[in-house]
């Protein structure tokens, strides 16, 4: 498999029919069908979704084991939240801010909010800077216009 190929097919998504060899169309959640006969087949989301749902307490281990997708490939899936664990799951991921087991995701409710706040607060500065850096570079841009050409050449 080409590096390009991974790239654009990380979940090893079906684009043949394995029934008749029809082009597969995404049906939605990891899931596909031939466009000829209906034969339904899975990415590795599709499995590794379809797997939690029979198996409510498998450990990523056990998933790992039992689809052939690998573990950080199923930690990466429940990062992006594309999956959810369930409540009674022992399946758990830890927030990045504080440790604690949470079921998707990178933070726990708590650390997500100070997370959010933190983004806001460094939006808000970033442009408060953008908008010194404007009136900053319009004065400049006044001053040489009253200046002449020359003094903006021995400026520089
Ligand atoms: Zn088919
Ligand atoms: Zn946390």
């Amino acid at each position: 498999m080409s590096e390009v190929g991974n790239l654009f097919d990380k979940y090893h998504k079906p684009v043949r029919c394995a029934r008749c060899g029809g082009g597969m169309i995404f049906k939605g959640v990891g899931e596909y069908a031939c466009d000829t006969c209906g034969y339904i087949d899975y990415d590795d989301y599709g499995i590794v979704r379809n797997y939690i749902e029979e198996n409510r307490g498998a450990t990523v281990v056990e998933i790992s084991a039992a689809t052939g997708v690998s573990q950080s490939q199923i930690q990466a899936m429940l990062r992006d939240e594309r999956l959810e664990v369930s409540e009674e799951s022992r399946v758990f991921l830890k927030c990045v801010g504080c440790g604690r087991e949470i079921r998707s995701g990178m933070y726990c409710p708590v650390c997500e909010k100070l997370a959010a706040a933190a983004a806001a607060k460094k939006r808000a500065r970033e442009a408060h800077e953008a908008h010194k850096q404007f009136i900053s570079g319009y004065e400049n841009e006044t001053r040489i216009g009253e200046d002449g050409a020359i003094r903006f050449r021995r400026e520089r």
